[in-house]
């Protein structure tokens, strides 16, 4: 799919037993299609090798017998070429495993994962022409987190649930529950937002579930478009071993669920193509912002061994610590809530506030 000059190819892998191997015989056959990325950061690389452990599994009948019969499966196992061939021993050292990784960043030092609006790099701008040219019903982009030790498995996030097209919000919802339903029934912990410190490594101020700007896959397409953009993180404190296994079966599930409901996602998101196009001379509504968590705590209970300290509030708090601690290092369990989103204020300011002087005098 793309060229680069001292990496080599950077390849992609059309599985189906439609027959179906190019985007025009998928359309005119009106089949699903799933496209799936590793080594977007190409040191976590777990993607690489469950992708490919998965697809042998799908392809003898192991693993989701039957399923590639009704939908056309696009891999492209290593997205970041340049950043896989810089292989080393210290590349990603706060994640436990493979002993040797790859980079996170192109020969050219671009992170492809902020390049889907600007598209500078000639990676992303095969990727566009891929997506463009396949038109996927889920677009899944597999990494690795950083950061603090938490204890979940995988966090599995999917737009559009928080922005985008608000017709497919329950779909997609229903997509990341289903799907960790069936990553947790495998004995993992899937949770269906990626924990972060609301204040960079300060655990304390609490964990957010925050949005990120459309430069990034799922936000960029899921956003954007009316596609299913997930992104998958392992977490990068579990042993590669595990980590694999665990994106083996999110991609096994994944499979199974595009087999079963592809279609009718298909369908629903054909119908927001056609909104899209209606939009024209109406107001939108440009963006969301998080706002203080209120309401009943949900069920969902998260230890970390990051923070025995007490509870402070922040205006996108997502979380707040109880009187539970986790059973191995006795610091308290975060308890989440969930995030509910508010459209924002009709007058929207452009100005950065440290600016504002200038453009009063
Ligand atoms: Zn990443």
């Amino acid at each position: 799919m793309a060229e680069r000059p001292k990496a080599g190819p950077c390849s992609r892998l059309i599985v189906t037993r439609t027959g179906a191997l190019t985007p025009e015989k998928a359309r005119e056959r009106k089949l699903p299609v799933m496209l799936m990325q590793g080594g977007i950061h190409a040191g976590e690389i777990d993607g690489k090798d469950a992708g490919f452990l998965a697809l042998r599994e799908v392809l003898n009948n192991e693993a989701a017998a039957g399923a590639l019969k009704s939908f056309v499966l696009v891999f492209v196992p290593v997205f970041n070429v340049d950043g896989h061939e810089r292989f080393g021993h210290w590349n990603r050292p706060n994640q436990v495993g493979p002993q040797e990784m790859g980079w996170r960043a192109t020969a050219r030092n671009f992170n492809l994962n902020r390049d889907y609006t600007k598209a500078d790099t000639p990676e992303m701008q095969a990727m566009l022409r891929l997506l463009n040219a396949w038109d996927p019903v889920l677009y899944v982009d597999l990494h690795v987190t950083d950061g603090a030790e938490f204890q979940h498995d995988v966090s599995n996030t999917l737009e559009p649930v928080y922005a985008g097209d608000s017709q497919l919000h329950p779909a997609g919802r229903a997509l990341v529950k289903e799907l960790n339903a069936k990553i947790a029934a495998q004995g993992s912990i899937a949770v269906g937002f990626l924990p972060q410190f609301c204040s960079g490594r300060r655990s304390g101020l609490g964990i957010r579930c925050g949005g990120r700007r459309c430069r990034v896959s799922r936000r960029a397409t899921g956003i954007c478009t009316t596609v299913f953009a997930l992104l998958v993180e392992t977490h990068s404190w579990k042993d590669y071993a595990t980590r694999v296994r665990v994106t083996h079966n999110v991609i096994v599930a994944l499979t199974e669920m595009m087999a079963a409901e592809g279609a009718q996602w298909r369908t629903a998101q054909h119908e927001a193509d056609v909104r899209a196009t209606q939009l024209g001379g109406q107001d939108v509504r440009w963006t969301t912002r998080m706002v203080r968590m209120s309401g009943p705590l949900t069920s969902r209970v998260m230890p970390t061994r990051a923070s025995c300290r007490p509870f402070r509030a922040t205006w996108s708090l997502a979380t707040t610590t109880s009187n539970r601690r986790c059973g191995t290092c006795r610091s308290r369990m975060w308890l989440f809530r969930r995030p509910r989103l508010q459209p924002p204020p009709a007058a929207i300011s452009f100005r950065p506030r440290k600016r504002r002087g200038w453009l009063k005098s």
